[in-house]
């Protein structure tokens, strides 16, 4: 007696090749029959007319701390998605410093969920087996976050490290690869990584390769300097020798709206020449972050605190705001101010913000936007959420038919009302971009979200539907399959996402939460 038997669907295998019909039969966590399974099974599932492909692997997706909320996990089970990967953009929760951990929980504030958290960890290693002691919702595949290293070593300080502390931080992503980390990740936008030069990097990255993982970096600039910082990327990989992955790749502001055209060119003559580049993407012309990510880096140092004296500093302050906009209104993520969403914020007296953009709030509160945004901040202690509208849907669609492409969300779940890519990243895709613009093959976007992530990491049993590997698996409807989630009501389950089994354990029937969380931490030594 088999445990599951899903039977008369048609399999898209995530290798990217056409459809054909099968039955898969899963046992104790694996896949152990596709074909005409004749054996009997404890549940069968009926596919006919349904998709039945690997469980979505993304690529980019903060669930780092938010995996210890228990009010909800569900939001990226019910898109299909059974593994993701954490650590992007610099982010990690661990390793924790005792003389540095209130500057490091600061700079996970926009990421950390009100409760569940215990932060009981120092080392990677001792973050891990909490992670897996927690039985998430989905397997998680660990990266190790430079800006945290850098905050453990140094705080935040705008300067090079010293001999010692390059070379503490290098002990600390060893140690991190050591305990299972898949790479290291960079948000070089934010303070600290923004305060680090490339050769520092460099040396880090230098320790994952070590261990055969990847480099995931947001990088310096998505806007004006998006070319230059791709070139850096490139540098960084040829440097370290080190595979790499550019995070949300995107064109952020008006004016450089196209130039993903440039920057795939650049990508593309870089993989001609040997280099092992790729990218991922969410399917969304606006992105998402922490609104203090809008303030010049020089006036971020020290972290919280400083950044909040200096707003209370009217002398400082305005010099921060003659810095803030370029000349098209715009900040340094790209996207005009009075158009950004305010996501997320802490305390009770500001949730009425939550919702609402600044141009909404300036009529509101009797105020220009900058000083919504600059007051926010201060009262939140910049614990502020956005969502900014800094793309054009064109590069959208350019970058998803790019054959380095995979998905990713970058969904950061907030408890507020976060970007919607959290609850519809994946169905999108597959509803809005596959079936309605046909933008891609079914086959080809299923690939983007299971078997090339799966290469890219090297999760040798993830991805693909073989016998043998892990029984994370999908069953979709492709005639219904659509995001519902909106900038304004983002916290709406998609529809036609019939089934979810993660390691063998249905995670999600007939479209609902089962309760079962099946998810393990995926170490690269397991
Ligand atoms: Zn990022």
């Amino acid at each position: 007696m088999l445990d599951i038997i899903i039977r008369n669907g048609k399999i898209i295998d995530g290798s990217g090749n056409p459809w054909y019909s099968a039955d898969i039969a899963v046992d104790a966590g694996q896949i152990v029959e596709i074909g005409r399974v004749n054996s009997k099974a404890k549940e069968t599932i009926d596919a006919a007319g349904n998709i039945v492909c690997p469980g979505f692997i993304d690529m980019h997706a903060h669930p780092d701390l938010t995996l210890f909320y228990k009010e909800v996990q569900d939001y990226k089970l019910r898109q299909g998605v059974t593994t993701e990967v954490g650590g992007n953009c610099g982010f990690t929760a661990a390793p924790l410093y005792p003389k540095t951990s209130e500057q490091l929980k600061k700079f996970m504030a926009f990421i950390t969920p009100p409760t569940g958290v215990d932060w009981g960890w120092s080392t990677f290693k001792e973050y891990l087996q909490k992670v897996s002691d927690s039985s998430p919702a989905t397997n998680l595949v660990p990266l190790v976050g430079h800006g945290t290293v850098r905050i453990a070593v140094m705080g935040v300080q705008q300067r090079a490290p010293t001999q010692n502390e390059l070379s503490e931080m290098e002990m600390l992503v060893d140690e991190a690869m050591e305990a299972g980390a898949y790479g290291i990740s960079t948000g070089l936008v934010y303070v600290p990584g923004n305060y680090a030069e490339t050769e520092e990097i460099v040396a880090l990255a230098k320790i994952a390769a070590r261990h055969g993982g990847i480099y995931a970096t947001h990088m310096r600039d998505e806007g004006e300097n998006l070319i230059n910082s791709v070139e850096e990327t490139i540098a960084i990989c040829q440097g370290a020798d080190i595979a790499v992955q550019i995070s949300h790749h995107k064109a952020a502001g008006k004016l450089n709206h196209g130039k993903v055209i440039e920057s795939l060119g650049v990508i593309q003559n870089a993989r001609n020449s040997g280099l092992d580049v790729t990218i991922d993407q969410y399917p969304y012309s606006a992105s998402s972050t922490t609104l203090q990510a809008i303030l010049p880096p020089w006036s971020q140092e020290g972290g919280v605190e400083k950044i909040v004296e200096r707003l209370q500093d009217n002398e400082i302050r305005s010099e921060i705001q003659n810095q803030l906009l370029n000349s098209h209104g715009e900040t340094r993520m790209g996207g005009v101010l009075d158009e950004i969403l305010i996501t997320e914020v802490k305390s009770h007296k500001n949730k009425v913000c939550v919702g609402k953009t600044l141009k909404q709030l300036s009529d509101l509160r009797n105020q220009e936007s900058i000083d919504v945004a600059f007051d926010l901040l201060i009262e939140e202690e910049c614990a502020v959420g956005m969502v900014n509208f800094s793309m054009s849907e064109d590069d959208v669609k350019t970058v998803m038919q790019s054959p380095v492409t995979m998905i990713g969300s970058d969904g950061l779940y907030q408890v507020g009302n976060p970007h919607p890519r959290v609850y519809g990243t994946y169905p999108r895709v597959l509803g809005k971009y596959v079936r309605e613009d046909e933008v891609l093959s079914l086959e080809t976007a299923v690939r983007k979200m299971t078997g090339f992530p799966s290469q890219k990491l090297g999760l040798h049993k993830k991805g693909l539907l073989r016998v043998g590997f892990d029984a994370d698996l999908v069953v979709l409807d492709p005639t219904i399959v659509k995001d519902q989630a909106t900038f304004l009501d983002s916290r709406q389950y998609p529809v036609g996402i019939d089934y979810v089994i993660v390691n063998g354990q249905i995670a999600v029937a007939d479209g609902q939460f089962t309760g079962t969380t099946a998810g393990v931490v995926v170490s690269k030594n397991r």
